[in-house]
């Protein structure tokens, strides 16, 4: 390998440029080059391709989102498409490519690698959904973004003795509600991956908790399941209690990264380059069972995995 390529691709999280960051500087500690490539796949088939040093990712890793930019592309699913993307990495003298983002990048970063340029992803999403790890870049900081905003909110919900409804990110992924519906001690968690809820049991327990004197009644609701001003206004009709939904959106995906996510995001970008420099490809770099690994892509992509059942049922138990 003697230049990598690094890109960041799909939803941003932070940690994204602490990633790149230790891309760009391991991959120089190595002798390599190593070029930017802007707006993910789009912008590598539009060649906004430009050459990082050192000096090009300093006082970034304190920063949220991605100083590369990101972008989607529905044409990187054409073969066509791909073999094209795979002659400008040639034609750039980019002989290895490190792809952060999420399972729909890995799928790019599979077939990019299917057509010779070795290639390597690592996770980068907030809503900690890809199977084969236990941790990916941004989620860490993120949920502590929705817990503090939560707490806030709880503050206000509590002196006007209502009911709030707080929808947070996380697509068809429940772990965001999961964490913060733990760290915030919220009366219900709904969660995509649980979605038998019944609506009549959330009314009958927002009567009975206030029959025992409950000053708020906090309800986290994932993305993934939605309608949440809906769901208020029924609350609402059906208990007489007041309810507000408050979607966080956006918020949650931005801001400075924690010190978990700069670490972890920093030792991935690393590890990224190691085994690239080490020939391997195909490959995704991964956090499972306290220790850094990689997978390769093939499988990463068919495991599988489960929200904690027990996580979330003793976010009951601890709601009381
Ligand atoms: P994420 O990487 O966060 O899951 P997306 O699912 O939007 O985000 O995927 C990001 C990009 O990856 C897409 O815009 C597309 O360019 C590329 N991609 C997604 N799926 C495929 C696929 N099956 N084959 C090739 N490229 C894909």
């Amino acid at each position: 390998i003697k230049t990598i390529g690094v890109l960041t691709s799909g939803g941003d999280a932070p940690g994204m440029n602490a990633a790149i960051r230790a891309v760009v500087r391991q991959a120089i500690s190595k002798g390599k080059k190593v070029k930017g490539i802007k707006r993910g796949y789009a912008g590598l088939l539009d060649e906004e391709i430009v050459d990082l040093e050192a000096k090009h990712v300093s006082d970034i890793i304190q920063r949220g989102g991605t100083m590369l930019l990101t972008a989607r592309c529905p044409e990187f699913k054409e073969p066509e498409v791909q073999q094209q993307a795979a002659e400008i990495c040639r034609k750039h003298g980019i002989d290895g490519m490190v792809i952060i983002g999420g399972d729909g990048s890995f799928r790019g970063a599979q077939k990019l690698a299917a057509q010779g340029i070795n290639t390597i992803g690592i996770p980068g999403t907030i809503d900690l959904d890809i199977a084969c790890t236990d941790y990916t870049i941004g989620f860490d900081t993120a949920v502590n973004t929705a817990m503090q905003a939560i707490d806030k909110i709880r503050d206000t919900s509590t002196s006007h003795e209502r009911c709030s409804i707080i929808e947070v990110m996380g697509r068809s992924a429940g772990y965001i509600a999961l964490w913060c519906g733990l760290a915030n001690g919220a009366e219900r968690i709904l969660l995509p991956e649980k979605y038998n809820y019944d609506e009549q049991k959330i009314v009958n327990s927002i009567i009975e908790n206030r029959k025992r004197g409950k000053k708020h009644y906090i309800i986290i609701n994932a993305e993934g399941i939605g309608h949440s001003t809906s769901l208020a206004r029924r609350i609402e009709a059906a208990t007489g209690m007041e309810a507000r939904a408050t979607i966080l959106g956006h918020m949650q995906r931005g801001g400075s990264p924690t010190c978990k996510d700069r670490v972890y995001a920093s030792t991935m970008g690393a590890y990224a380059v190691d085994i690239l420099c080490e020939g391997k490809s195909k490959r995704i770099v991964s956090y499972r069972d306290g220790k850094f690994c990689d997978d390769d892509v093939d499988e990463a992509l068919a495991m599988t995995k489960d929200i904690s059942d027990y996580q979330y049922s003793i976010a009951k138990n601890l709601s009381i």
